[in-house]
């Protein structure tokens, strides 16, 4: 009679069964590698139970008949090996998820088959020959010369998993890694110990082995994913890419950014809103059989499939433009997305993932500014966004070393006929002395946090200036802002700061505010003009008529001047459309009590035809240019 403790297995039984529990507890979507964890788990299930119901059999042999137990152990045997397989198999799926090249994970398939079909025989063979296991006359098990080959099976399907990732290091993810590093000792070890110990069942402990650690793997695999989508996030797209890049890979990235996606969640509520971004994620999802999707930004996407070839690389690109062209039907919700697209092939470029990350940032910079929306990486943009770092680097220097410089362009009065404003504007110069236009350096200023150091330069020299200089002499002098530097809630203070450190009559400063920022909190906005005008501080809207600004908006502000743009002002007396908007203009912003400021004007005909229609002030090239503050004070003492 065989004495076999079957402590082991109850005990992997029930762990295996708590692993079910938690696994099935959540709602997985359902990828091709999730299919096969499911038959791992399962079939390790199978595995257990079926050794308990062998040695039940095998302990009541004189009530079963001995062909039901020859099937039922053979099975057994069977099914063992097909666990060991699956979970080999699933291993090597997963080790080949960064590798597009798949001729190694057929051929492992190959290997699997070939060697689980010659396992099969054996068994089969081993009902006649007991090479495996046999009864005896008796009815008594016992174990054949083979019965420990489903092990040496495993131990191929190890050492084949070891060699692989150790020649493909570079293409595996860190979890992967890490499963490869304690799985092959764990079981070697569990299995050294069934085979010494061969009367404590302990295969199931194995197999149970096996699968936790799988399933850790799983567990911190879910954290790289996007709760919403269930698509990749930042995170793991970087490191996808570093991956993809260690592998030398070729493949072509395609990001899609939504514009004003908030307007769909204002007029569908959040749910729908959620809802479209997940059917996004499917429909890029599902483009490639190869391809990987990922959710870069709130609502950013970003495409990775293997690129092959120009032609190619150029048709999956129309399709996600055409599709995008294409309305989203959700239930009652039927939305055409505003959408930008850049796209980037790396093939074998010295890159890193960082690298691509900023050459797609800058790319959906530039697609944004595009008639199509759509930017293909290639040199020229690389050039453009060397340029631009080049910008950010000597700003920052400008910065750290004082060399921002201060210019000043004086504003006629059509009244007093006397240069009585002027207006402060920062000055750069690149590394190589040339200067760089602020239309250029600001905004960039503005995305990087360098606007507040270049506002603090002008306050400065602003307020050393008005405090030198009597206010009869200079005037007012005016000073720019962005919108997000108007909006902070440290402004108010900063002026009044600025007032006290330079003795200054608040009423000489002015700020700007350019209508192509105007602030959609309209209310907020307007407190804060009224408390600085409570100090004195008057607040002009600068380049009226770049059309960024609805007229309403602009009526509903309570901005004291209205500087009107250089581009209505060139075609003054030539374009007649022009001239009535500014006429229309003039004697609307005059009857709301504003002044106004024609900005830009270069001829004596322009300068004559705003001052006989009533302009208030004009800055423009034909009285003065922006000049070096030195200049400017020679230039308003001689004119003034
Ligand atoms: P802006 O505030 O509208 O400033 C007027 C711009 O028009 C200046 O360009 C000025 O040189 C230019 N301009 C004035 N008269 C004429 C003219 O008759 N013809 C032509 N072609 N141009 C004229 P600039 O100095 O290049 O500044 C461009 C923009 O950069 C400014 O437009 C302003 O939006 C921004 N900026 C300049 N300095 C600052 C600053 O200190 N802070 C912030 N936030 N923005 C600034
Ligand atoms: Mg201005
Ligand atoms: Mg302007």
């Amino acid at each position: 009679m065989n004495k076999w403790f079957l402590s082991a297995e109850i005990f992997s039984l029930i762990i295996i069964v708590i692993l079910i529990l938690n696994y099935y507890e959540r709602r997985w979507r359902e990828f091709p590698q999730r299919k096969i964890y499911n038959l791992c788990i399962v079939s390790s299930t199978g595995a257990i139970l079926l050794n308990i119901l062998c040695v039940y059999m095998i302990n009541r042999v004189w009530d079963i008949p001995i062909w039901a137990n020859i099937l039922c152990n053979s099975a057994y045997f069977l099914l063992i090996v097909t666990v060991s397989s699956i979970i080999a198999y699933y291993l090597m799926y997963l080790l080949f998820e960064h590798i597009y090249q798949r001729a190694g994970l057929k051929k492992f398939k190959n290997i699997l088959i070939l060697l689980y079909t010659c396992y099969t025989l054996l068994v089969i063979w081993n009902v006649r020959s007991g090479i495996i296991f046999y009864f005896d006359e008796n009815r008594i098990y016992h174990r054949g010369p083979l019965v420990n080959l489903g092990y040496g099976i495993m131990v191929i399907q190890l050492f084949l998993l070891v060699i692989f990732t150790l020649r493909n290091r570079k293409c595996i993810s860190e979890a992967m890694r890490h499963v490869m590093r304690i799985l092959p000792p764990v079981i070697l070890l569990l299995t050294a110990y069934q085979i010494v110990y061969p009367d404590v069942l302990f295969n199931g402990g194995i197999i149970v082995a096996a699968n936790i650690i799988l399933f850790v793997n799983f567990q911190s695999r879910r954290v790289e994913e996007d709760a919403l989508t269930s698509i990749g996030t930042r995170n793991s797209f970087h490191q996808e890419l570093t991956l993809r890049l260690g592998g030398h890979q070729h493949f072509q990235i395609v990001v899609v950014a939504i514009h004003q996606f908030g307007s769909i969640n204002y007029r569908y509520g959040h749910k729908k809103g959620d809802d479209l971004l997940y059917e996004i994620a499917r429909w890029l999802e599902n483009i490639h059989a190869m391809g990987r999707c990922f959710r870069i930004g709130n609502v950013e996407f970003a495409l990775l499939v293997p690129y092959r070839g120009i032609v190619s690389s150029g048709n999956m690109l129309n399709t996600l433009s055409r599709r995008f062209h294409q309305p989203w039907i959700l239930d009652d919700m039927k939305v055409v997305l505003d959408v930008s697209l850049a796209e980037l092939v790396c093939t074998d470029q010295d890159w890193d993932a960082t690298d691509i990350l900023e050459f797609l940032k800058f790319s959906l910079s530039m697609a944004k500014e595009q008639k199509d929306h759509v930017m293909r990486f290639d040199e020229s943009v690389y050039r453009k966004m060397e340029q631009r770092n080049q910008i950010i680097k000597q700003m920052e220097r400008c910065a750290r070393e004082n060399l921002f410089e201060v210019w000043y362009q004086p504003i006629y009065n059509c009244r007093t006929e006397k240069y009585s404003a002027a207006e402060a504007l920062i000055r750069m110069k690149d590394s190589s002395g040339s200067p760089v236009s602020p239309g250029i350096f600001v905004p960039l200023a503005e995305q990087h946090g360098l606007i507040d150091e270049i506002s603090r330069v002008v306050f400065r020299g602003v307020g050393r200036l008005l405090s030198e200089i009597p206010e009869e002499k200079l005037g007012s002098l005016s000073v720019n802002l962005s919108m997000q530097q108007f909006m902070s809630s440290d402004l108010l203070t900063d002026i009044r700061c600025l007032v006290e450190q330079y003795h200054f009559e608040p009423n000489c400063l002015k700020l700007e505010l350019t209508e192509r920022v105007l602030a959609e909190d309209i209310p907020y906005m307007n407190q804060i003009i009224s408390e600085l005008r409570k100090m004195g501080v008057g607040v002009a809207l600068d380049d009226f008529g770049t059309g960024y600004s609805n007229l309403s908006v602009v009526l509903d502000c309570l901005f004291s001047c209205i500087k009107l743009d250089r581009s209505l002002i060139q075609e003054y007396t030539d374009n007649e459309r022009c001239s009535t908007i500014v006429n229309a203009a003039l004697d609307l912003f005059h009857h709301m009590g504003c002044q106004v400021v024609a900005e830009g004007v270069e001829t004596e005909e322009q300068a004559e035809a705003l001052v006989a229609r009533g302009a208030d002030w004009i800055q423009g090239f034909y009285f003065a240019r922006p000049m070096p503050e030195k200049e400017f004070l020679e230039f308003v003492f001689q004119k003034n």
